[in-house]
């Protein structure tokens, strides 16, 4: 018997210690498989949520059409959730938020 006074053996069940794949022949068993099955699950996210946007209707590539929080001009944007045409316009709906905030306080 070899000596294992200073070893340790350490149990990871992952998956669950109970289902085997004689119960469900997709139950990941070893590492590849066990990170493979992650590296899917991400993916099934990311494109859930992309299915999701196309469904809607977004268009997922820039240019964006999208209206201005300020002026309501509608413009091209290079990113999905710009608010505003212009750092003026920003820095507008920026006081006008701040003035209603003050307003509130007191
Ligand atoms: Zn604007």
């Amino acid at each position: 018997m070899p000596n294992l006074e200073n070893k340790r053996i350490i149990t990871v069940a992952t998956t669950g210690a109970w289902p085997k794949k004689k119960d469900n022949p997709n139950v990941p068993m070893t590492p590849e498989e066990i990170a493979e099955q992650e590296r899917l699950q991400k993916e099934r996210i990311r494109s859930r949520e992309r299915y999701r946007r196309l469904k809607a209707g977004e268009n997922l590539s820039p240019p964006f059409e999208r209206t201005c929080a300020t002026c309501a001009k509608t413009f091209s944007a290079l990113r999905p959730n710009a608010k505003y045409c212009c750092p003026a316009c920003r820095q507008k709906d920026y006081r006008r938020m701040a003035r209603e905030a003050k307003s509130k306080v007191s």
